[in-house]
């Protein structure tokens, strides 16, 4: 199951990335971006979430999921369009191919927010998830 590795990927990331901060106070919440071009289903990834963040930094985290829209460019007419799985994702003005992906296949941890927001560190930006 892709998303039970996706997630373990997830994890590993924010463990490493809160082992350099010895005094963090409890994740409350991971915001997650995910691109509908991803390959991974939210309802999935969630429940790989709560399975997989028992005896984690993140056991008591909730998972929220920003969904980030397809968008491709297309060379011939110069523009941005929402391509769609019934016309192949080609363009819909001039038919071309899909060529270029301009957004929709982030898997990315937005931000991280902390039980005492107050006393939060700085989150991590933007940080990407390798699988
Ligand atoms: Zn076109």
């Amino acid at each position: 199951m892709h998303e039970t590795d996706m997630t373990k990927a997830l994890i590993l990331t924010i463990e490493d990335w809160l082992a350099d901060q010895p005094d963090h106070p409890p994740v409350k919440t991971v915001y997650l971006t995910v691109g509908e071009f991803a390959g991974v289903e939210p309802a999935s990834l969630q429940f790989a979430f709560q399975v997989q963040r028992q005896n984690t930094c993140v056991s008591t985290a909730a998972l929220v999921i920003e969904n980030i829209p397809l968008v491709a460019f297309c060379h011939p007419c110069q523009r941005e369009y929402r391509p769609q799985i019934g016309q192949q994702y080609s363009c819909p003005t001039c038919n071309s191919p899909m060529e270029e992906i301009r957004s929709g296949r982030e898997l990315k941890i937005d931000r991280l927010e902390f039980m005492t927001e107050s006393a939060a560190p700085a989150s991590p930006s933007k940080q990407t998830v390798e699988v």
